[in-house]
């Protein structure tokens, strides 16, 4: 895998020196044309390490200005019809898919995931809005029968007010969509602040939406170099009224301690350190299907990668063999060509990270394939796999984000739900078995909001997102996701008589 061509440099959009030669090379530069500068925040392609385009570092002035904006912008989105809320969410859910295939582009390009990996992406984002649209017309009130005959008694649903969006670079459509389909549909504006890696995707999602019909001061993306700076004027603000955040688990306790102020709604999506359970029983080539998958899916970068495959004792040699085979063969490069599948990590430090992860479970005695740095521009980490992982190792603890396969070895089940919850985590787990009572035992003993059995494919826009412990507040998607963006309101009317 070191020595494949890994370099390929983009057609069209980098000059020989490295500075972007001709912007309107850009997937999606009409959406983005609006948003480019020239001193800001700039935009690297993680398999290249090369500048890719420049946008808007926003001043604190600027940020409180769209908040202002978007107070004022609120009471006129919030009095449409949810059906013209829907209608409207419904154009943006077409803009979108007609455009798939340059948002496609683009976001491999800012992000480096294989391009087969950023269509699935387009389609997961645009799912929530689709879906979102759909609710924006299901939100119900309640009609409670009184203890007094003169009075009637009433539960409406009100939009939260103002939301800030903090969003990260790992899926840098799906995880604003998933955030915007439920506030503009429940009537709340929204200022979004993509991570600094991955700002050209939420721009031109924007743009889209401004084309749909949402509002301009209903929906900002503000950009910037300093994520705390931004942060921090976000969840002092009065007139917002909810972050949703997904990101690390140590920036959303920070955002919890600045949003302790205004008493603001949260929901927090964080790190997770998923559980991968088979068990003797368990139909080996599903199992191996759904660890490639559940580890591999962009570079090992999502919050619901398996962190700790763990393997019973009578099916651990056949799972060894059969997986590490199958890690061999992965293709490692830029994700533009088609057939890669592991695409470069988001930066250096990521890279850095994950070598150093690497180096503490070889000093602590693990064999290690694979895991070698790859020379380049690029960000590129060989996969790996790492075997027996024990629980004194870093990445016992640390999500790993990356292409890192640590594997466990258990003999009983119960040593297994024991390993499996010994973290502060708790968003995603997996089983692998054969056995009814069992998935319904271990299923119900893993602490964690979701559990897949037999499957990794567990994201989609119908069902609830979300975890336990630290990792996280709250739920998105499914028909849950839309109740973080709305207050309830008692009225209850006297003199009926
Ligand atoms: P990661 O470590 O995976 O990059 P982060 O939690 O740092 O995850 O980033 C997720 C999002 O949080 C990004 O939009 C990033 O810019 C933002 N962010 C990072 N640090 C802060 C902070 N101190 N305050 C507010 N937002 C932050």
């Amino acid at each position: 895998m070191k020595e494949a061509p890994l370099l390929k440099q983009p057609s069209g959009l980098h000059s020989p020196e490295g500075a972007r030669a001709d912007p309107e090379a850009l997937p999606c530069y009409d959406l983005l044309r609006d948003a480019l500068v020239r001193e800001g925040l700039r935009v690297h392609d993680p398999a290249t390490g090369r500048h890719i385009a420049t946008v808007r570092d926003w001043p604190d002035a600027d940020i409180n200005s769209a908040i202002e904006r978007a107070e004022n912008a609120r009471s006129a989105w919030s009095s449409r019809t949810a059906r013209e809320r829907a209608r409207i969410l419904e154009d943006w859910f077409d803009l979108i898919i007609a455009r798939a295939e340059d948002l496609a582009q683009l976001l491999t390009l800012e992000q480096g995931k294989p391009i087969a990996e950023a269509r699935g992406e387009i389609a997961y984002g645009a799912s929530f809005v689709e879906w979102f649209a759909q609710e924006a017309r299901r939100i119900y009130g309640e009609v409670i029968p009184a203890n007094q005959a003169d009075q009637r008694l009433f539960v409406i649903r009100q939009p939260i007010g103002v939301v800030a969006a903090i969003t990260p670079w790992n899926f840098p459509v799906a995880m604003i969509t998933r955030k915007l389909g439920p506030a503009l549909a429940a009537g709340c504006p929204v200022i979004v602040k993509p991570a600094e890696a991955t700002p050209l995707c939420a721009l031109a999602l924007a743009q889209l939406a401004w084309r749909a019909g949402v509002p301009r001061d209903c929906l900002t993306v503000a950009t910037g170099t300093d994520p705390a700076r931004i942060g921090r004027i976000l969840c002092r603000s009065h007139e917002i009224r909810k972050v949703s955040f997904t990101g690390s688990t140590v920036v959303g306790k920070t955002l919890m301690e600045w949003c302790a102020p205004t008493v603001k709604r949260l929901s927090l999506e964080l790190g997770g350190n998923a559980p991968f359970i088979v068990f003797d029983d368990a139909d080996l080539d599903v199992a191996i299907d759904a660890a490639m998958l559940a580890k591999f899916r962009n570079a090992g970068q999502t919050c619901v990668c398996a962190n700790r495959l763990l393997v019973q004792d009578g099916i651990y040699d056949r799972f060894l063999s059969a997986f590490r085979a199958r890690v061999a063969a992965l293709k490692v490069g830029p994700g533009e060509q088609p057939d890669t599948q592991i695409g470069p990590v988001i930066d250096a430090r990521a890279a850095t990270r994950i070598a150093s992860l690497i180096a503490d479970a070889r000093d602590h005695g693990a064999q290690i394939h694979g895991g070698e740095p790859i020379a380049g521009d690029g960000h590129f980490v060989e996969p790996a796999i790492i075997a027996p992982a024990t629980r004194d190792m870093r990445l016992a603890q640390e999500e790993i984000f990356g292409p890192v396969a640590a594997i466990f070895r258990f003999s009983t089940e119960d040593e297994a739900i024991a390993i499996a919850n010994d973290t502060q985590s708790g968003l995603a787990a997996y089983l692998f078995t054969r056995d009814l009572a069992r998935t319904w035992r271990v299923g119900e003993a893993l602490e964690s909001g979701m559990v897949g059995v037999n499957t990794a494919a567990i994201s989609n826009e119908v069902a609830p997102f979300g975890g336990i412990k630290e990792s996280g507040l709250g739920r998105e998607g499914s028909r849950h996701g839309i109740e973080d963006y709305l207050e309830m309101k008692y009225l209850c009317l006297g003199q009926m008589n």
